[in-house]
């Protein structure tokens, strides 16, 4: 694919890394990755995918954007209060980046639509709020053997992987860490439990910086290692995570 001259300008910054290059911008050009969620994970996501040029962004949300969102979910604006988050999200990919398309799905995952909706994608970026959206998106790209990187929130925290297990030996799903999901009254939500807004920025932002790295095929992949952020302490920690050989998802007696 061969840069435009508007396409040199834009991607100027890009181009001069020798990790990315004209090839690798091409690269992202041609890229399709769905976003799940678009709020205060998959805002930045969205935003950061859409300036770098990921060609192609589908995005799955049913909610509509409310006015207690706007104090994380920074792709949403107080004018597109009451529209569907993904024909906001649509917007503000626009106005960043007019040449990204943008899938919109309107609906919530579920068993019947999740397989159809990941083969049409080279990438899963999870930034839903629950642990059923979580264990959906985990079976179907390991089954469909697409990368899924994801990340969750806590009031002052947050924690984001890479999974590929289909990549074997090293390298875990989300199930071969938690088998079954907590009972829901266990798992605190953003909308009851509140979370400094910037938390779910910088762990939306750590998430499109590991997207970019998995499509241009740079750096150290986040598979097999969990990435913690501790917003009170300022820090980062680090987890390898072991594969489980009897997960239901992706150990020896997994289906295929
Ligand atoms: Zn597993």
């Amino acid at each position: 694919m061969e840069l435009t001259e508007a396409q040199f300008h834009r991607y100027a910054r890009h181009l001069i890394l020798d990790e990315v290059g004209e090839e690798g911008q091409a690269r992202l050009l041609a890229a399709r990755v769905l976003v799940v969620g678009a709020g205060g994970l998959g805002s930045p996501l969205l935003l950061y995918l859409a300036a770098a040029g990921v060609g192609t962004l589908g995005v799955i949300d049913d909610d509509r954007v409310d006015l207690t969102n706007l104090q994380r979910q920074i792709a949403h604006a107080t004018a597109r209060i009451g529209m569907d988050k993904v024909a906001s999200a649509r917007q503000a990919v626009a106005a960043i980046n007019p040449e990204i398309r943008v899938e919109t799905h309107p609906i919530r995952l579920d068993a019947a639509n999740v397989a159809g909706l990941v083969a049409r994608y080279d990438l899963v970026a999870d930034g839903s709020d629950n642990f059923a959206t979580r264990y959906l998106l985990t079976d179907a790209c390991c089954a469909a053997g697409k990368p899924l990187v994801a990340a969750a929130l806590a009031p002052f925290d947050g924690q984001l992987s890479t999974f590929k297990p289909y990549l074997g030996a090293g390298h875990p799903c989300y199930r071969c860490l938690f088998r079954e999901a907590p009972p829901p009254d266990l798992v605190p939500r953003c909308e009851t439990a509140g979370i400094l807004g910037a938390v779910a920025g910088v762990v939306g932002t750590l998430q499109a910086v590991e997207v970019l790295k998995e499509l241009l095929g740079i750096g150290e992949s986040l598979s097999g290692t969990l990435l913690m952020y501790d917003a009170l302490g300022a820090s980062f920690h680090r987890v390898k995570l072991p594969k489980d050989a009897d997960c239901p998802t992706c150990g020896a007696g997994a289906p295929r």
